[in-house]
């Protein structure tokens, strides 16, 4: 026996997060967002001042990574050696700090024991780029959640501005473009849909649409 997995993987902005922290609550399962340790992992780099592009340096940081998610009532709170950085990952510059990293291979080998601690009882949703290619193959749903590059960008920049963020949406879409191009053409694990997962386009679906069509796959699936 074990644990049984949900994975959702896409580009950025296609509503992942929402809609797997969504039925992960529907489910009362965990819930991994696997991006926030490359992002986590993006901000420890500039803290400790290695470029994005050392892997031999960044290995150490990447398998001692010192972070931990907290619940509060306010939701969940990312923390990096005890401090909160759950608003500061999210900006675009740390996404793309994060997806350099993220192309370096002994890097993601560092961050694979991490990412499958969190299957556990009574059940995973992961969210992330190869959750069910590299690092949950054997899960029993995959979903490959995707929307155009203009409504991903439109998205993350109402998602930006509701958190104060000051941000441009001609540099949004472009560094948006440019991270997918980045995380679709890397040598390891490279963002395509695994053979067995169902691809859901969520350009013209709300968020309710979207868990909807996801939990009726899971429900054929489990
Ligand atoms: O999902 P999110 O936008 O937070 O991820 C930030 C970056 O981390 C992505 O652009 C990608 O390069 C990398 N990533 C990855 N594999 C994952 C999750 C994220 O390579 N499973």
């Amino acid at each position: 026996y074990t644990e049984p997995v949900i994975t959702i993987d896409g580009p950025s902005g296609a509503g992942k997060g929402t809609a797997s922290t969504l039925l992960a609550k529907k489910l009362g399962w965990h819930f991994l967002d696997s991006g926030s340790i490359y992002r986590v992992l993006a901000i420890a780099s500039t803290h400790h001042q290695i470029p994005a592009e050392d892997e031999a340096g960044l290995l150490p940081l990447a398998s001692g990574l010192d972070v931990s998610f907290e619940t509060t009532d306010k939701g969940v709170r990312i923390m990096l050696e005890g401090e909160d950085v759950s608003d500061i990952i999210r900006t675009e510059e740390v996404g793309s700090v994060a997806s350099k990293i993220a192309s370096l291979p002994r890097v993601r080998e560092a961050l694979l024991r991490r990412q499958r601690a969190f299957k556990q009882s009574p059940g995973l949703v992961a969210d992330g780029r190869d959750m069910g290619t590299v690092v949950f193959p054997e899960a029993q749903a995959k979903i490959f959640l995707t929307a155009s590059a203009e409504e991903r960008a439109d998205r993350r920049y109402k998602q930006l501005i509701n958190k104060g963020h000051d941000v441009s949406m001609p540099r949004l879409l472009a560094d948006i473009k440019a991270r997918d191009e980045r995380d679709a053409n890397r040598k390891v694990a490279p963002l395509v849909p695994a053979k067995d997962a169902f691809v859901l386009d969520s350009t013209s679906l709300n968020v309710e649409q979207v868990v909807e069509k996801i939990e009726l796959f899971v429900n054929e699936k489990l």
